[in-house]
């Protein structure tokens, strides 16, 4: 088994106090666990969770960045402060973003090129809603979000960049796909990374995202093309966001 990338999406919660907590409780339950670990706390949170991480065996994120460069973009935060910090992954392209923010493929794309110029490994999240599911839209859907979300963005090597399938209707809810669906979408990434990036798409990381959590992170981990997981509200507590590392090595062993 490939080691796993197990990403931790803070969203917008938690206050100073706790940032530095759960990083330092992350830090030391993942000593000795067989996979990578990267905490993505708010913007916010950065300075404080870098100086929590920093040599340890746990990657900084950041939930976002600016597609453009240093200069006027009130409220932005660029790739390079971002890497000044520390960050080494950031999530672009989260569905609450495309939801709440209106964000498109095109810009979803040009953050992943900004992101990757910087050295900084975009995680691009794709995934169908419910009612694009009933309908039987999931893998035209995913084939879309994926093509535009990915236009122009040429890594120079698989671990550059990494997607995450999250189905949106998954995120937050308890409700989860069935290991069969997961396994369709996450083969259907997998050849359309193929298609699109004909030198590094087979070894690219695909995460699954939603509603992970210790006690179903086997089974769905375990599954073809599925190299890691994006969790948002178990990556809240240290003992469950390790926890779900933990539950996937112990299956493999
Ligand atoms: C997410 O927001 O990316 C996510 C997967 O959330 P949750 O684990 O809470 O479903």
């Amino acid at each position: 088994m490939s080691r796993k990338l197990i990403a931790g999406n803070w969203k917008m919660n938690g206050s100073r106090a706790e940032w530095r907590a759960l990083a330092a409780a992350v830090v030391q339950q993942a000593q000795g666990v067989a996979a990578d670990f990267v905490v993505c706390p708010p913007a916010a949170g950065l300075a404080d969770v870098a100086t929590v991480v920093q040599g340890a065996q746990v990657a900084l994120g950041t939930q976002d960045v600016c597609a453009h460069g240093n200069g006027a973009h009130t409220g932005e935060v660029s790739t390079t402060m971002l890497k000044e910090f520390g960050c080494t992954y950031a999530i672009v392209g989260h569905s609450e973003r495309r939801t709440d923010l209106a964000e498109t493929d095109g810009l979803v794309a040009a953050k992943a090129r900004a992101a990757l110029a910087e050295g900084i490994v975009p995680i691009i999240c794709i995934g169908e809603t419910e009612d694009q599911k009933t309908k039987g839209l999931t893998t035209k859907v995913l084939d879309g979000q994926l093509r535009g979300s990915l236009k122009d963005v040429r890594p120079a090597r698989a671990v550059d960049i990494v997607i995450a399938y999250e189905p949106v209707w998954a995120i937050g809810t308890g409700k989860v796909p069935t290991a069969a669906d997961i396994t369709e979408a996450c083969a259907h990434i997998r050849s359309l990374l193929i298609e699109l990036l004909p030198d590094t798409g087979k070894s690219v990381r695909i995460l699954y995202g939603g509603s992970v959590k210790p006690e179903n992170a086997a089974e769905i981990l375990t599954l073809a093309n599925v190299d890691g997981a994006l969790i948002g509200g178990a990556s809240l507590k240290a003992e469950s966001f390790v926890g779900i590392a933990r539950a996937v090595v112990a299956k493999a062993a």
